[in-house]
């Protein structure tokens, strides 16, 4: 094979590469779309578990009507103390609740999405919020936000 032609196989086998990595490109944009698409998704759903909430617990244990009197028996803990069976009244005491306050986590510094290596700037696709983002898997330098 002569040089010349040599030359022109390995343009056409450039080309090829320049073509394959193009639609790979194009492919890992359409990914992320989807991906993000997914991420708000999930993030949808955790929005419930994301909110403080407080949490009431009577113990089990004798209780009293403030109202009649009758004694109350509550047997397994409860969120909520029944009405009275005598009177209706919703005024049973007796026990202080046990009240327990969630608190939603801190957020976390760094938001699923699109990042890029500051070495090598090969994109990477972070799918949860992380204090820690991944190192590069090609180089082992550190992913920064995709700059668009
Ligand atoms: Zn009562
Ligand atoms: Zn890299």
């Amino acid at each position: 094979m002569s040089a010349q032609a040599k030359a022109e196989a390995l343009a056409k086998q450039v080309m090829q590469a320049m073509a394959e990595s193009k639609a790979a490109e194009a492919r890992a944009v359409v990914l992320g779309e989807k991906m993000m698409k997914a991420v708000a998704q999930a993030k949808k759903e955790a929005k419930v578990a994301q909110k403080a909430r407080t949490i009431v617990e009577y113990p089990s244990g004798r209780y009293e009507c403030g109202q009649c009197g009758q004694s109350v028996l509550i047997t397994t803990a409860a969120d909520k103390l029944p009405e009275c069976d005598n009177c209706g009244s919703n005024k049973v005491k007796g026990h202080e609740p046990k009240i327990t306050r969630i608190e939603p986590p801190a957020p976390k510094k760094y938001k699923a999405g699109m990042y890029q290596c500051s070495g090598c700037e090969t994109r990477a696709a972070v799918a949860v919020d992380t204090n820690n983002l991944p190192e590069c898997d090609y180089c082992g330098n550190r992913l920064k936000p995709l700059s668009s």
